[in-house]
């Protein structure tokens, strides 16, 4: 039995495809299919009980041809290099895809934060930030929170890298708190931009969405926000959402923030007064007008794929729809909008951040909104052209519009 595809090996196969269409040359291919520096780091930290453990932290910088690399640092005891280089690579295909000045990167420590006590992940955060302090810089490299990391632990990096400079550098990091130079706007902006490419989905496929029916797969930080802002922005209906333990539906509809209340006061959507239980696979089946898979890989295969019936497919988390599954919907007529396009509103206010820290002038929430709305629409549209251009799927659409702009930087550099 052949071996299954690594994660990273998955994003170079995705790539290669899109290079066979674009008839790229190898040297080429090869460049852009591999990181162009990574940093492995070994770092000590003193731990509660007086001993010092090793810990192993990566730095991968996938491709800085169109400006300063910008990704998130996840602390992950099951962490691999693997993972780090597949999601550096995907994060230089959305900054493009965005039109972003920003190449792709990602970071991040083998360690479980459920076992470090708040002194050991200060510790081990302020060894990290000191260890890849060489090759990162708020015009070089710009880390973000990411897995199991939040915007108390930037601010630990933040202050540990402004000591080793000498100076206050808070755009050395973005998702940082408010008073170190955080954007308005970030808490919610993954779900918003994913919003408003639907919006823009809509008006393309001809979908009024007053009214329309929603079913949200997920319900953490970009799952809950796309349910309330769905209604909110649209008066969109909200039939179901869903957790790692099940999901609720109601054909009325149902109100995002008291969903939200139950589950923090539960640990889960489930029970919630009034609903009745659907399943994490059934969610996605409805007969509903918009689906968000807001949670994981892979839950949209050409297993289930047939069996979707909604029009609009809003890929929230990171690669919920296989490739294949894609093509199938595409020739169905359902409207998939990519990940690195869909969920690409958190990077592009971390970029307003950069912006902000940059010229040490903060923009109000509603200023933030109207720019990163005016970003992501144009995105969509341009992937939208590239797609019915050459009539292939938005994925492969948002692959072809990134690379070229990534080659034409690189070509202007005389790197190819
Ligand atoms: P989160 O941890 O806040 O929420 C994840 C939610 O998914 C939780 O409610 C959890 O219970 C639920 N879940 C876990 N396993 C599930 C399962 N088997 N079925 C259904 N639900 C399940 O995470 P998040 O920040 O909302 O991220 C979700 C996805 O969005 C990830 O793929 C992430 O990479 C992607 N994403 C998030 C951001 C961001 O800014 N938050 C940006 C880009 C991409």
């Amino acid at each position: 039995m052949p071996a299954e595809r690594s994660f990273f090996e998955t994003v170079q196969d995705e790539l290669k495809e899109c290079a066979e269409s674009m008839q790229l040359n190898d040297s080429v291919l090869a460049l852009l299919s591999n990181p162009v520096r990574e940093l492995h780091v070994i770092f000590p930290v003193a731990m509660d009980d007086g001993k010092t453990e090793m810990f192993h932290g990566y730095r991968v910088q996938y491709n800085d041809a169109r400006g300063p690399t910008k990704g998130g640092t996840r602390f992950h005891p099951a962490e691999t290099i693997d993972t780090l280089r597949a999601l550096a690579s995907l994060m230089t295909w959305k900054c493009a895809v965005m039109d972003l000045p920003l190449g792709g990167a990602k970071g991040g420590v083998i360690c479980d934060t459920k076992k470090l006590s708040r002194a050991e992940l200060e510790r081990v955060s302020r060894g990290y930030i000191r260890a890849i302090a060489q090759i990162i810089a708020p015009d070089k490299d710009v880390p973000a929170p990411d897995m199991y990391t939040n915007p108390q632990v930037m601010a630990w990096m933040i202050d540990e890298y402004s000591r080793m400079q000498g100076k206050n550098q808070f755009g050395i990091i973005t998702g940082k708190p408010h008073d170190l130079g955080g954007s308005h706007g970030r808490t919610d902006a993954t779900a918003r931009g994913g919003m408003y490419t639907v919006r823009e989905a809509a008006g393309v496929i001809g979908l009024d969405l007053k009214g329309a029916t929603v079913a949200v797969q997920g319900y953490g930080n970009s799952g809950y926000y796309a349910a309330r802002l769905a209604k909110e922005l649209f008066g969109s209906k909200i039939v179901a959402v869903s957790d790692s333990r099940g999901g609720i539906y109601n054909e009325k509809g149902l109100d995002p923030e008291a969903v939200l209340a139950h589950k923090e006061e539960t640990g889960t959507v489930v029970g919630f007064p009034g609903a009745s239980p659907v399943s994490n696979d059934e969610i996605l089946e409805l007969d509903v007008d918009v689906i968000a898979p807001s949670a994981l890989e892979k839950a949209i295969t050409s297993e289930n794929q047939g069996r979707i019936k909604a029009k609009i497919v809003a890929e929230l988390a990171n690669g919920p729809t296989t490739p294949n599954a894609e093509k199938a919907l595409h020739e169905r007529g359902v409207h998939v909008i990519p990940d690195f396009l869909c969920n690409a509103g958190g990077v592009t206010v971390s970029y307003f951040e950069m912006v902000q820290n940059f010229y040490l002038h903060y923009w109000d929430e509603a200023e933030v909104h109207e720019k990163l709305d005016k970003k992501i629409s144009k995105a969509y549209h341009d992937v939208v052209r590239v797609s019915r251009e050459r009539n292939v799927t938005m994925r492969q659409a948002g692959y072809v519009l990134a690379v070229e702009r990534v080659m034409d930087a690189m070509r202007y550099r005389g790197w190819i």
